[in-house]
This record gives structure tokens, C-alpha cells and sequence, in this order.
């Protein structure tokens, strides 16, 4: 790979992970993996300034906008932090402050782990909630934060100015989140990953009710307005409090670098303690006129700095293995653990991944093992204690058949996990399958929970997706704890579920690898079920993201005799097996063909090829005497260049083609945007800027 398809892949990657945690809530990998995925391409990119972008997730703030609440622009951009887990990075980063502004003063706060949200507050009520967004605007999740008991929606004494805002987290304490989690498993919903998912996940509720009941905490840390009371953080915070805003009781003011990793050492011991989840230490400079002189890059202020905690470890014993059989049929080994506390919860089980996992851990029954919490629910285990091994301690072998139907296990070529190919025999594949179909993001049939699925499926009234849709009330009604309402909102919840947009049903079939973002590109390329039945694999790596891999598992999956005569019945059912229509935004290209060609920093090919029809414009496949113009992303097909130049075809870049329809942030209502919009807003604060505080 040269460097530059290196930067691109990383760039590709970070996006997706800052997609899949700011609006999915659902990280892909732990936050010291992305950071360190993050600090590559920031080494990449200062080596090699020819390949600098302003949209580069380096560069811009994660966006956590989703398009289902009002935007709003904020007054003052609401940026990132700069972080690092190393103290003596930390010691640069002070040498830094010091050689600009001289020595000076610091407030060290713990780092709240959940989601920045800003409060604006006119005449001392609180105005509107805005989250972060992509810093430059943020969604309006006013009526949820009114729920927040800890936030004033009248402010008490005097003082304050008029119209000012407050910055801080909104974070969900361990008890919420595990009594959260607890319900969720009770009733078959998928679980939050963190209290940091939580409590975004929460915020961004459609139904004020339901953030109520899920205990949110909040704690404000930044004011930012034209009059504030104070020239130092420090004093903005003390007045503050003065008017009932909820501060944190354990900020600090240090006076030499000593005093800041006095205060990072005591917090890594003692947030153990803490009753809601901290990942850092945050340093801030204290005084106004410091904060002037030190700036903004464009992503972050430079005069603070967060220093992460490393993930907290355990050490336990592992007491047994445990094999469970995914929906696909994939094996995933679960660790049984002596019960240990870890990062604020009890931790009896962690995940072992895989054969190889073991095999590099040289893991054993009766091992001390090394347990940490990464971004997923399960915590992992991490090492052995070698010097505490038993010394008749055997190797593990890995199990060859699978533990739920017996059948021999295989391994796909370049997979790492262990399969049970007994797709339509074996439990817990037949019953993940249809508890992956009613999830939320797929049919959701909320009625149908876990515990109802297996049910029917133990008294043989249903053994496939496409058999809900020949569910009787009767039938329903016959089962135990089932009346002949819940049998009646079944049926009932079913019955509307016909009309889930095609995305989410090519989502809810469960085809190995076509997860929610691929099943949108999908949807999005071929617009049918028919289109996509009829691909090829050359087809089916044309669109977004879809690599042989993925092309694999679906021709393997239209293969099936079996899965084509469900699919017909689900037809029958009268399930959505084609996309919307694309609603028209104007003419602009009404009579102009296109061919795309590369990969844009904006908008994904879909989304461009969208935008065309959308514009009345048409997209061809190949470059001819009859294209318009051709679209040219990095990367772009050298054939495609050629035989353009020859034709004498116009070649233009994204940014051309965007002013040729018009609009920046045109996405026609039926295309999902996978990544967040760039927006070519400077968001760098100026330094004359007449505000006194600071902003994030
Ligand atoms: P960040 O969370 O590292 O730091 C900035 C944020 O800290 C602020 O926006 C604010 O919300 C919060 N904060 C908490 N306490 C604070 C205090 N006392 N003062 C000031 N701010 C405080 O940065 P980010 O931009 O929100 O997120 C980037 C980080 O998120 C990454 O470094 C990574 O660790 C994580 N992340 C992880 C994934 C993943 O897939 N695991 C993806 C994207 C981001």
C-alpha cells in the first residue's frame, strides 16, 4: 500500500468508527484501539502535508448529528479534546503552555465519560439543550434534558448574565446502567455496550418519558458567554454553583506540573470508587488571558488536554469454558470467571473470541487471568498470570463439534472463528435468527420478545422468519403467560411490520456479514431484492463498501433453496423488496449524464449517484461520447480517466459537482447518509473573538 491509500484507508476507517459511535452508540472497537488507529494517522499525515484534508477525521470533531432533531447552530463552536495516555507526553504538552504564556495556573477535572452537551440559559431559564453535532451545529434534545433532575431549569440568586451558555456531560451513573441493562435483557433487547452508549443513546430518545425513567446525571464544566463573572475557570465555575448549576466537587487547582500528576495519580486509584464512569484526567489552563494566547487548532482548544486512563484491569480466576452458537452458527468461546469487580460493575464473564485467541494466551482452566472492559459489553480477558499457573495445568482444546446439535464444526478460509454449519437444525441458530429479525433497526416487532420466540418455536408454531407471518392469535393465545391481548398486539405489530423500509428488511434476513450500514448500501445500489437476487459477484463489489468477502456470504445465501422459498413467502407477506422512490430536490442536471468514478471525502458514491437522480440528472456505468461529465474522487479509474480525456469528457471534482447542483448538504430523504456531511465551516476560534471562558 503506498502511504497515500494508507492515510485513505485509515481516514475510511475512523469515519466509520466515529459513525458507528456517535450515532449508532455502538462501538466497533475499544476507545484505546481507535485512539491509537487515530495518533497513525496523525503521525501519517504531519509526515506527508501533501495529503492534508480538512475533512479528515483528524482535523474535524465526530459528529453525533442524526437528522431525527432540530439543528441548531451553536454561538461558540463546541470542539474535541487532544488527548494522550502518556504522562510524559503530558510533561510536553505543559513544557508547550509554559514556553508560550509562561508559568501559570491549572484546573485538573476528572473526565466525565458520556456526551457533551451544551445549556443556554436567557434570564436565568434554561433556553435549549444542543449536543455537540459536528461542532459547528448540534441536535436540539431540549425536552429530554428537561427530564434531568440535576440540571436547574431556573437559575437561584443573581448575577448571572442574561444569555449565556454552559457546557458539560451528561453521563449515566453505574446503578442506572445496570438496572437499564438488567431491564433490556429481561426483555430481549440488546444491550448497552457502556455507560457512555447509555447515556447517548438515551439522549437522543424520541420519547421524553422514557429518558426520564433511565437516570441521567449531568455535571457542567465550561461556561462561555460575552459577560461571565470571572477572568479565571476556576472563578466561572465557583459562580456558577452560586446559581444551582451542578459543578464538579472534585476540580482542582494545581500549581506546578508535580501537582497535576499528584492529581492524575490520585484519580486513577480512586475513580474506582466513583459511582459514575470517568475515562481521564482533563487539564485545563485557568486563566482567560492564557487561554487567548495558546488557541485553537481546529479540532481542539490547545490549552487543555486530556490524559486517558488506561482500561482498568482485574485479575481472576477462570473456572470454565463456555461455547455459545451465534445466529450465523458462529462459535464464540465466553470465559467463566470468579466473580471480580471491574470498572464499577461484577464481572463473572468475558469473551475469548476464538481458537487462535486461546491458543495466543496459552490460556488454561484454574489460570489467573487479566480481565479489562474495551467498548463492547463483554469484557475481555487480556493475559495470564503465568507465575501463578498450576504446574498440572493441561492446554485447552478446543471444541470439534458443536455444543448445542453435535454437528462437526468447520472454519471458513480466512475466518478466525469456528462455524456449526447446521444452519436449519441446530437452536440457537434458528432462534437467533428470528430475534435478530424483530430487533428495533430491523422489523422491529416490538411485541415479540425472546422469551415469546422461544416459546413458539418450542411448541413448533414457528421454525423461520417467514412462519410469523402465518401466525394465528389463537395460537398466540394458547401459550402460557400469553393472553389474548399480547396475541392480538403480535399479530397485530406483525402485521405492520410489512411495511419496514427494504433496507431494514435486507437487514433483518441475517445474510453473515450484511450488517445495518452494509444492508443501506445495498438497498441504496440496487434498489430491488430482484437486482440484488439477479447480481453477480462482479455486481455485487460495485457497491459501497461490499468487498469478496461480503459478495461471498450473499451469493452463499441466494444459494440456499431454503432461504429463496422464505424470501417467497416473505413476498407473499407483502414485504418491502424495493427501495423508495427518490423524491426530487430540483432540474439542476436534467438532461446531463454522469459517471462516478473514486472515492470522495463528502459523500459516498451512493449518495452522490443519488444527488444525480435527485437533481433530474442520469448516472451511467461507463464513460462514452454520450457522458456529461465525469465524476473523479481519488482513486479514480485510470481507464475511466483515459478514454474521458480522449472523448474530451469535463472532469470534475466533488466540491464542482456540489456547486453544480447548488446546495452543500443536499441529500435527497429516501438515501441514509453513512457518514457525517463535511462541512467546510472554519470552525478554529479566532483569537479576537469578544468572549470571555472557554469553548468546547
Ligand atoms: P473525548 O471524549 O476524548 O474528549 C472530549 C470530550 O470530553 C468533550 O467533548 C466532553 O464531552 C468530554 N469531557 C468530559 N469531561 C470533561 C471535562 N471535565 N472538561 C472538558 N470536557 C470533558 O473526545 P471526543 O471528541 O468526544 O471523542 C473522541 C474520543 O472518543 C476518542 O479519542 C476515542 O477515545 C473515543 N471514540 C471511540 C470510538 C470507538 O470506536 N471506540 C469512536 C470514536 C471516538
Amino acid at each position: 500500500m503506498t502511504i497515500e491509500q494508507q492515510i485513505n484507508e485509515l481516514r475510511r476507517v475512523l469515519n466509520l468508527y466515529n459513525y458507528k459511535y456517535y450515532v449508532e452508540n455502538a462501538p466497533a472497537v475499544s476507545d484505546f484501539e481507535f485512539d491509537a488507529l487515530m495518533r497513525q494517522l496523525q503521525d501519517l499525515e504531519a509526515e506527508n502535508p501533501q495529503f492534508a484534508d480538512p475533512n479528515s477525521p483528524t482535523a474535524r470533531v465526530g459528529s453525533d448529528l442524526t437528522g431525527e432533531f432540530h439543528s441548531v447552530e451553536h454561538s461558540f463552536p463546541m470542539l474535541s479534546l487532544s488527548n494522550t495516555y502518556s504522562l510524559e507526553e503530558l510533561g510536553e504538552w505543559i513544557d508547550r503552555v509554559e514556553k508560550e504564556v509562561g508559568t501559570t495556573e491549572y484546573v485538573c477535572e476528572l473526565k466525565f465519560d458520556g456526551t457533551a452537551i451544551s445549556l443556554t440559559y436567557e434570564n436565568g431559564r434554561l433556553l435549549r439543550a444542543v449536543t455537540r453535532g459536528d461542532g459547528t451545529r448540534g441536535d436540539d434534545v431540549t425536552a429530554n434534558v428537561r427530564t434531568i433532575r440535576t440540571i436547574p431549569l431556573v437559575l437561584n440568586g443573581e448575577g448571572y448574565p442574561d444569555f449565556f451558555e454552559v457546557r458539560g456531560e451528561i453521563f449515566m451513573p453505574y446503578a442506572s446502567f445496570d438496572r437499564l441493562n438488567a431491564e433490556r435483557a429481561a426483555a430481549g433487547e440488546q444491550l448497552f455496550a457502556n455507560p457512555r452508549n447509555a447515556a447517548a443513546g438515551t439522549l437522543k430518545q424520541q420519547q421524553s418519558q422514557i429518558v426520564a425513567r433511565r437516570g441521567l446525571d449531568c455535571t457542567l464544566y465550561q461556561l462561555a458567554g460575552k459577560h461571565l463573572p470571572s477572568d479565571t475557570h476556576s472563578g466561572n465555575l465557583a459562580a456558577a454553583r452560586q446559581w444551582g448549576i451542578k459543578t464538579s466537587e472534585h476540580a482542582a487547582i494545581c500549581h506546578s506540573r508535580e501537582e497535576v500528576f499528584d492529581y492524575i495519580n490520585k484519580w486513577d486509584a480512586e475513580r474506582k470508587n466513583l459511582p459514575f464512569p470517568t475515562d481521564g484526567v482533563v487539564i485545563k489552563v485557568n486563566r482567560d488571558a492564557d487561554r487567548k494566547l495558546l488557541g485553537y487548532t481546529s479540532k481542539a482548544p490547545k490549552w487543555a488536554v486530556a490524559y486517558k486512563f488506561k482500561a482498568e484491569q482485574a485479575l481472576t480466576q477462570l473456572l470454565s469454558i463456555d461455547y455459545q452458537v451465534g445466529r450465523t452458527g458462529a462459535i464464540t468461546p465466553v470465559a467463566n470467571l470468579e466473580p471480580v469487580q471491574l470498572a464499577g460493575t461484577t464481572v463473572k464473564r468475558a469473551t475469548l473470541h476464538n481458537a487462535d485467541q486461546i491458543a495466543l494466551l496459552d490460556i488454561r482452566i484454574g489460570d489467573m487471568v487479566y480481565v479489562e472492559k474495551g467498548g463492547e459489553i463483554i469484557p475481555k480477558i487480556t493475559g495470564v498470570e503465568f507465575s501463578s499457573r498450576n504446574a498440572e495445568s493441561q492446554p485447552l482444546e478446543y471444541i470439534t463439534t458443536c455444543p448445542e446439535c453435535g454437528a462437526t464444526l468447520v472454519r471458513y478460509e480466512g475466518e478466525a472463528k469456528h462455524y456449526c454449519p447446521n444452519q436449519n437444525g441446530c437452536r440457537p441458530q434458528i432462534l437467533g435468527r428470528i430475534v435478530h429479525f424483530v430487533r428495533r433497526k430491523a422489523m422491529n416487532i416490538e411485541s415479540l420478545g425472546e422469551e415469546t420466540i422461544e416459546l413458539l418455536f418450542e411448541n413448533g408454531f414457528i421454525n423461520n422468519i417467514a412462519d410469523l407471518y402465518d401466525l394465528r392469535a389463537e395460537q398466540i393465545a394458547s401459550l402460557p403467560r400469553l393472553g389474548e391481548k399480547s396475541a392480538r398486539n403480535i399479530i397485530q405489530s406483525v402485521a405492520q411490520s410489512v411495511q419496514t423500509p427494504f433496507h431494514r428488511v435486507l437487514f433483518a434476513l441475517g445474510i453473515r456479514f450484511v450488517g445495518e450500514t452494509t444492508a443501506k448500501y445495498l438497498a441504496d445500489h440496487f434498489r430491488s431484492l430482484d437486482a440484488l437476487l439477479k447480481a453477480t459477484r462482479e455486481e455485487l463489489v460495485e457497491a459501497e463498501e461490499v468487498g469478496e468477502k461480503i459478495a461471498n456470504a450473499i451469493m452463499d445465501y441466494f444459494a440456499d433453496e431454503k432461504n429463496i422459498a422464505i424470501i417467497e413467502r416473505l413476498r407473499t407477506a407483502g414485504l418491502q423488496f424495493e427501495a423508495e422512490e427518490r423524491t426530487t430536490a430540483s432540474d439542476a442536471l436534467a438532461g446531463l449524464t454522469f459517471v462516478i468514478s473514486g472515492s470522495f471525502a463528502n459523500h459516498s458514491r451512493d449518495e452522490l449517484k443519488a444527488l444525480i437522480e435527485a437533481h433530474g440528472g442520469k448516472n451511467l456505468a461507463a464513460v462514452s461520447a454520450n457522458t456529461s461529465y465525469l465524476l473523479a474522487g481519488d482513486k479514480i479509474g485510470p481507464a475511466k480517466l483515459q478514454k474521458a480525456n480522449k472523448l474530451g469528457i469535463k472532469i470534475i471534482s466533488e466540491d464542482e459537482f456540489v456547486e453544480l447542483i447548488g446546495r452543500v448538504d443536499s441529500t435527497p430523504a429516501t438515501t441514509t447518509p453513512i457518514q457525517s456531511k463535511a462541512d467546510d465551516k472554519e470552525t478554529a476560534v479566532a483569537d479576537s473573538q469578544p468572549i470571555q471562558g472557554s469553548l468546547f
